[in-house]
């Protein structure tokens, strides 16, 4: 059904966008000129952070952070600690990092200017094919399609996709499906509107069809399927890691580590932290510390995508020992100069109240 009126649809769609859009920070003012397109950096830094994670809790990160970093430049220039704490609590941190070492390369290698075409976006870190498509399509009008779970949501529902699109061979007909449906003009605004769509209308469970602008394209709505595609992925069992995590104290400094360079959380400071065993032995728990006077002090869950930690955390006394490389003492007044990842800050939280 679509195929047959596309320029009609698009019009629809388009006219929806321009009353019903939310007002973000990242976009430009409703108020703007038409065809006014909002600042690349911004939607460059939007994109990084609305990558597995929803819009109300993007909003206050985006403005702090375009606060403390204001400009590409800026960004390229800040140490990668500051990235990290700016970026505290919203996860997935190597999207941080990875935005960190675009900026670097577009000041380095692109005097400063991101680039406007997909095939050249897409040599930046952690810039991937919808990201590519967003910015060049939203920042510089460029005719690029983009494809995230929301655009995927409203297609298999407008095309009646019975098939998983996961697959590389669904996902490939909705990347083409995607460029079809796309305008000569005002393309930002068209991939930002289905995006839009499946944000607040055409949403996973409980679509709103009868407010809906493009309901008479919409097969799946026709045949009474909206509700149940696309199909759902079959769950994956996620593994439960166990951690025992010390917080030692000396006097009224607490001990902190860094974490490794790379894997999850890399380069954040925590409290130390090891894979638990059967018990806790007090001398060789936690290596190169001593413990004393080891105490329970409440336990903290965190569950991933792919794997769920449970935390044991323990307060206990040691000695003093001097700094040792990646390891630091520090009040928990001064914790707040370091990044650390979601769970320890729940700990830090039990800490203070204990
Ligand atoms: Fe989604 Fe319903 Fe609109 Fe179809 S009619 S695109 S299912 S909201």
């Amino acid at each position: 059904m679509l195929k047959d009126d596309l320029p009609r649809f698009r019009r629809l769609l388009l006219a929806w966008y321009a009353r019903h859009r939310r007002d973000l920070p990242w976009r430009v003012a409703p108020a703007a000129p038409r065809g006014a397109a909002p600042e690349p950096y911004h939607v460059l830094l939007s994109e990084a952070m609305l990558q597995q994670t929803q819009v109300a809790a993007v909003v206050p990160y985006f403005l702090r952070f375009l606060e403390a970093l204001p400009t590409i430049e800026a960004l390229a220039r800040a140490d990668e600690q500051v990235v990290l704490r700016l970026w505290q609590g919203l996860g997935y941190y190597s999207r941080a990092r990875n935005l960190h070492a675009a900026a670097r390369m577009v000041v380095g290698e692109m005097r400063g200017e991101l680039p406007r075409s997909v095939e050249a976006l897409l040599r930046l870190p952690g810039v991937g094919r919808y990201t590519a498509g967003a910015i060049a399509s939203i920042a510089f009008d460029e005719r690029a399609p983009i494809l995230d779970g929301n655009v995927i949501r409203v297609l298999c529902r407008l095309d009646k996709v019975e098939a998983d699109p996961r697959t590389p061979a669904v996902t490939a007909r909705l990347w083409q499906r995607a460029e079809e449906v796309l305008p000569r003009k005002r393309v930002g605004d068209f991939n930002s509107a289905l995006m839009e769509l499946g944000a607040t209308v055409c949403t996973p469970r409980g679509p709103k069809c009868l407010l809906c602008p493009v309901r008479a394209f919409c097969e799946a709505q026709a045949a009474g399927a909206a509700e149940r595609l696309p199909l759902a992925a079959k769950p994956k069992p996620r593994p439960l890691l166990r951690r025992w995590t010390f917080c030692v104290r000396h006097g009224d400094r607490y001990l902190i580590e860094q974490r490794p360079a790379k894997g999850r959380w890399a380069s954040m400071w925590q409290f130390p932290t090891v894979e638990a065993g059967e018990a806790i032995d007090p001398a060789r728990s936690l290596p190169g510390v001593a413990l004393r006077d080891v105490r329970p002090l409440g336990e903290v869950a965190h569950g991933l995508t792919h794997r769920e930690y449970h935390f044991a955390v323990y307060t206990a006394a040691a000695d003093r020992t001097a700094d040792m490389p990646g390891r630091t003492w520090v009040e928990l007044a001064g914790l707040g100069a370091y990044p650390l990842p979601r769970p320890h800050i729940r700990i830090a939280a039990m800490l203070a109240t204990a």
